[in-house]
C-alpha cells in the first residue's frame, strides 16, 4: 500500500529496524505492562513493542485512515485501536492505574500531549517521547509554564538524540527522544488552576512578580517580589502555589 503521508497530522514514519528497536528497548517494556502508543502510523514501532511482554497495547491515532490500515495488517489480541486526537484524550476512560505512554509524537502538537499527559498523570508513572530535539532542549533547561508544569511532577530524561534520516520523510529538525518519570508526590493538585496560576505567573516574563501576584502570597513563601518569573526555582512556584492554596 502507498500512503499519502498527511501534513496537517505531521506524519513523519521513522524507519530503520535498529532505531526502532533501539527505543523499544530503552522504553524496557516488561510482561504485565499496559502500553499505550500515540500516533502510531504505518505500525513501525508498533510491530516493535508486541515482540515485548506487553498485556495490552492501546493505539491513539488521530488519522482514520492509518486506523484502518492498521487494523488490516495488525492481528494481535493484546492491541487496542483507539481513533482519538491525543490532545484531549481522557487517559482515565482505559481503566488503568499504571499506563506507559510512548510515541514518535506528531511535532506540530507534541507540547499539547504532553500537557496532557501531566493532566492525566495519576494514570501514568512514566513516558517516552520522541520530539524536536529544541523541544526536548526547552522543557529541560529552560523556564515556561509547561516546563514548570512538567518539572513538578516528572524527572525529564534527554535519553538520545535522532538525525533526520532515520525519518520519512525526514524533517527539517533533529529529534529526540525523551523520559518523563513521576515524581513521588503526595500533595493532590487541582492541576487547570495550577496551569492558570503557571501561565499567569509567565505572561509579561520582564514585569516583576509583585504585579501578578498577591504580596501576601509573596510574604508568606519569603520570595521577594521584586524577582522576575525566570528568576525563581522549581521550590519556589511551589511554595508560592502552596501559599495561594491555602488563603482559598
Ligand atoms: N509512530 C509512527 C508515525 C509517527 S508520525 C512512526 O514512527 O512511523 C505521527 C503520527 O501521529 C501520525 O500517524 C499522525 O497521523 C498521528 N497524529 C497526528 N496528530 C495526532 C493527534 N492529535 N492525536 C493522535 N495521533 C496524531
Amino acid at each position: 500500500i502507498i500512503f499519502m503521508l498527511k501534513k496537517r497530522f505531521a506524519q513523519h514514519l521513522l524507519i530503520g529496524s535498529g532505531i526502532l528497536q533501539k527505543l523499544v528497548d530503552l522504553a524496557e517494556i516488561k510482561s504485565e505492562e499496559t502500553v499505550v502508543e500515540i500516533g502510531p502510523g504505518t505500525g513501525n514501532l508498533t510491530k516493535k513493542l508486541l515482540n515485548t511482554p506487553l498485556k495490552k497495547l492501546f493505539l491513539i491515532e488521530i488519522d482514520p485512515e492509518m486506523i484502518e490500515h492498521l487494523k488490516n495488517i495488525i492481528k494481535d489480541e493484546r492491541v487496542v485501536f483507539i481513533n482519538a486526537d491525543a490532545t484531549k484524550f481522557d487517559f482515565s476512560l482505559l481503566k488503568e492505574k499504571n499506563l506507559k505512554l510512548i510515541g514518535n509524537l506528531p511535532y506540530n502538537v507534541a507540547s499539547l500531549i504532553i500537557e496532557n499527559t501531566v493532566m492525566h498523570k495519576n494514570c501514568i508513572p512514566c513516558a517516552f517521547y520522541m520530539v524536536q530535539k529544541e523541544v526536548a532542549e526547552r522543557l529541560i533547561d529552560e523556564k515556561s509554564w509547561l516546563s514548570i508544569f512538567v518539572k513538578t511532577f516528572y524527572e525529564i530524561k534527554y535519553l538520545m538524540s535522532i538525525p533526520a534520516k532515520f525519518f520519512i520523510p525526514p524533517p527539517k529538525v533533529i529529534s529526540a527522544f525523551i523520559k518523563l518519570e513521576r515524581k513521588d508526590f503526595k500533595e493532590s493538585f487541582n492541576l487547570k488552576e495550577y496551569k492558570n496560576f503557571l501561565t499567569k505567573l509567565f505572561s509579561q516574563k520582564r514585569k516583576m512578580i509583585k504585579h501578578k501576584i498577591d504580596e501576601t502570597y509573596l510574604k508568606k513563601s519569603g520570595i521577594s517580589g521584586e524577582k522576575r518569573v525566570e528568576e525563581l526555582e522549581l521550590k519556589d512556584f511551589l511554595s508560592l502555589y502552596f501559599a495561594f492554596l491555602k488563603s482559598k
